[in-house]
């Protein structure tokens, strides 16, 4: 990787990045002009891995269920789980809920004022506390997000694999020096939003639009040609193909028989239909009647981080009085109390799709 410049020399990225937002970047969302670092970390967990028009819809809804701190941490991580249901990446709730609790009892119920200290809470990482810190109290910290990743490597030309932990401190090093000197209280959340947005709306993975980006004069990407080719990561997570077998079982009430996913692993916590290792093993468990009756559903592609899950549904006719064999946390639930349950994306449709 090449010199990390420092001083005035890259004053230019961040006057042109602070210029950009104020008159270009995105103002009015719900989550801006405040420094309530209650609604600032809420949003920022909530976009890591959300599109905006998405967080949108949630982020009031949530704040209207939990106004404070304090009641969020006072719920059940049940109730915190299904308000979230729909958005993914359940890990964020479940870190979301920890992360309340704990500074609840570790901090008396304010947040922790630098990005350093804000790093050490459950589902907190370093680009995460960086912003919380810049929007709430103006600290002069970094944020290295995907979208100012692609920004900078594309930027500064820099063809270095990311993979690599030395390219990745090199990188962070870099984003620190690019950050404004004066005016922080100011610069620090225009600079930091600015980066968020160019990349999120201009600096997009395909298609980049560098004739209207503030930086295009100096970006080494679009003057070779090539900038999608950067970022450069070559080591990339195998994706792993996985047959889920899952039972899903009525009764005569239209209730559908729902069950808590275990502590750890997808979907964790979250109710879902009842899982089985295989089609065997999910027809043993099913009385002959039942069995000769069992309606097999197309399968459903779902795809998540690291995995491509093929959820094979299997419907079946019990009574109500019926349980399910060893499952004794499961229960019915009527289609009313469907919106109340923490249940995935894909289990969601299928039920909405079966309802009467
Ligand atoms: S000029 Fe193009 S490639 Fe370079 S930062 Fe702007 S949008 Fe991205």
């Amino acid at each position: 990787m090449t010199g990390v410049n420092t001083g005035t020399d890259t004053n230019w990225f961040s006057a042109r990045i602070i210029d950009w937002q104020r008159r270009y970047g995105r103002h009015g969302m719900p989550w801006q002009d405040t420094r309530d670092a209650y609604r600032v970390w809420l949003s920022e967990i909530m976009l890591q891995q959300t599109q905006v028009a998405t967080a949108l819809v949630y982020y009031p809804r949530f704040l209207a269920r939990f106004p404070t701190l304090a009641d969020l941490a006072a719920a059940p991580l049940e109730d915190v789980l299904a308000l979230w249901s729909g958005m993914g990446y359940y890990s964020r709730a479940r870190h979301l809920h920890a992360c309340a609790r704990a500074v609840m009892a570790r901090f008396d119920g304010h947040f922790p004022t630098t990005a350093a200290q804000l790093q050490a809470l459950s589902g907190i990482g370093r680009s995460t506390a960086a912003a919380i810190a810049v929007f709430c109290h103006g600290e002069r910290a970094a944020i290295l997000d995907g979208n100012v990743r692609r920004v900078l490597t594309r930027v500064f030309g820099i063809a270095d694999d990311l993979s690599n932990a030395a390219n990745e401190r090199a990188l962070w090093l870099r984003a620190e020096a690019l950050l404004p000197r004066r005016d922080l209280e100011r610069a620090m959340p225009a600079y930091t939003q600015g980066l968020m947005d160019l990349g999120a709306t201009v600096c997009t993975r395909r298609n980049p639009t560098c004739a209207v980006c503030p930086l295009a004069g100096r970006c080494l990407a679009a003057r070779n040609g090539h900038p999608e080719c950067y970022p450069v990561k070559t080591r990339r997570a195998e994706r792993r193909a996985l047959a889920v077998w899952l039972l899903h079982a009525t009764d005569e009430h239209e209730r559908v028989w729902l069950t808590p996913r275990p502590a750890r692993g997808i979907w964790a916590r979250l109710y879902c239909l009842p899982e089985y290792g295989t089609r065997a093993e999910l027809l043993a468990a099913l009385a002959a009647p039942t069995r000769a009756h069992a309606v097999f559903r197309a399968p459903i592609a779902h795809a998540l981080t690291h995995r491509d899950l093929s959820l094979h549904v299997v419907s079946v006719r019990l009574t109500s009085n019926n349980r399910l064999d060893g499952d004794s946390e499961g229960r019915w639930h009527a289609p009313s109390a469907w919106p109340a349950l923490g249940l995935p994306a894909p289990i969601r449709r299928f039920l909405q799709a079966q309802a009467p």
